[in-house]
């Protein structure tokens, strides 16, 4: 029997073929309408339908990057199953620069969302009939808030989950969070529905971070190859390793004043140890900022101005630190040659 075609927002994508939809949102109030740009590419084979995502915060464009490369992939003319990549999910927080929706809320809590909420829950509502239900895995990509960058690193659940821990793993960055899942989140709502689903958290908002990108290119490309989409790679580079973390906490500055950060990210760190230093302008009063666990530096802030309190380094703490850390080195190592290449 010949393979369906894909039906998204009411186009229909024969197999073998691709196409761009403008999925309507929303009418701005100037009367302008407002579309989440979609491209779909539906293989020739069947196989699974993954959706990949970025920039349901507004702000957060490197997911945005990562989409239109994965996009321009030679490897996808031999996809089996489905890619659905919208590159800008939260378009009304992209046009303005925000993480936020213009209702100030925050469209990955708004998760199933209601037709008749408000308009992050319409919006979450629309993504998800329209988009996210269609899909069998969700890749869902995301950076460090703004003044803050993350090393690249997945979230996910890894207990009694193994679809979601084998894609985690094969994505092939150094850091695996088993972080919580934020109520009404993306990552919650297909995790509710028994869709294995992962979020690529790397570099910064508003930022083009290179070394975040090309690994989420690459850790996308691995999930797919895992799920059976793409062909396998026949340059056999050695497989990444992942270590996955036991826990975090932010180490927060102790009082107002100007950071001179001391530890990078991605460093091994010991409790205790002094992160950076906070003092007033003229350098009075100088506290430092310790570590309240060993652990790796997973993200930090990039801006020197904090108030009291303000999390600055963000650590995450593993059974095995030895590894963790040299997880990170091949994984600077592996991006430094790559570069060169
Ligand atoms: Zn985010």
């Amino acid at each position: 029997m010949a393979r369906a075609p894909f039906e998204l927002a009411g186009t229909r994508i024969p197999p073998g073929s691709r196409a761009q939809i403008d999925v309507p949102v929303a009418k701005l109030y100037t009367h302008a309408p407002l579309h989440i740009p979609v491209e779909v590419v539906h293989g020739r084979q069947p196989g699974p339908v993954l959706l990949v995502c970025g920039a349901i915060h507004g702000d957060e464009i490197n997911g945005v990057e990562i989409v239109r490369r994965m996009l321009r992939l030679a490897s996808l003319s031999r996809l089996r199953g489905t890619l659905i990549a919208v590159p800008i999910v939260n378009v009304f927080g992209f046009v303005q620069q925000t993480r936020y929706l213009p209702d100030r809320r925050d469209l990955n809590r708004c998760f199933p969302g209601s037709e008749a909420g408000s308009l992050g829950s319409r919006v979450a509502s629309l993504f998800r009939e329209q988009i996210v239900d269609l899909a069998t895995h969700i890749v869902d990509l995301h950076t460090g808030a703004i003044h803050r960058t993350n090393l690249p690193q997945v979230r996910a659940q890894m207990k009694d989950r193994p679809a979601t821990q084998a894609m985690a793993e094969a994505f092939g960055v150094p850091v695996i969070l088993n972080a919580e899942l934020r109520e009404g989140s993306l990552r919650e709502y297909a995790q509710s529905r028994d869709v294995p689903v992962l979020t690529y958290e790397a570099g910064e908002a508003l930022r083009f971070d290179e070394w975040a990108i090309a690994p989420g290119v690459r850790g996308v490309q691995r999930v797919m190859r895992l799920l059976g989409m793409l062909p396998t790679d026949r340059r056999r580079h050695a497989p990444a390793v992942a270590e996955v973390a036991n826990g975090s906490s932010w180490a927060r500055s102790p009082i107002d004043g100007i950071l001179r950060p001391r530890a990078r990210l991605g460093a091994r760190v010991a409790r205790g140890d002094v992160l950076g230093r906070v003092a007033d302008p003229f350098g009075n009063a100088e506290q430092e900022v310790l570590a309240n666990a060993d652990g790796i530096v997973i993200g930090m802030s990039n801006l020197p101005l904090a108030n009291e309190g303000e999390a600055l380094f963000h650590v995450a703490r593993f059974d095995e630190i030895e590894e963790a850390e040299n997880a990170v080195e091949t994984f600077h190592s592996d991006f430094e040659t790559r570069q060169e290449l």
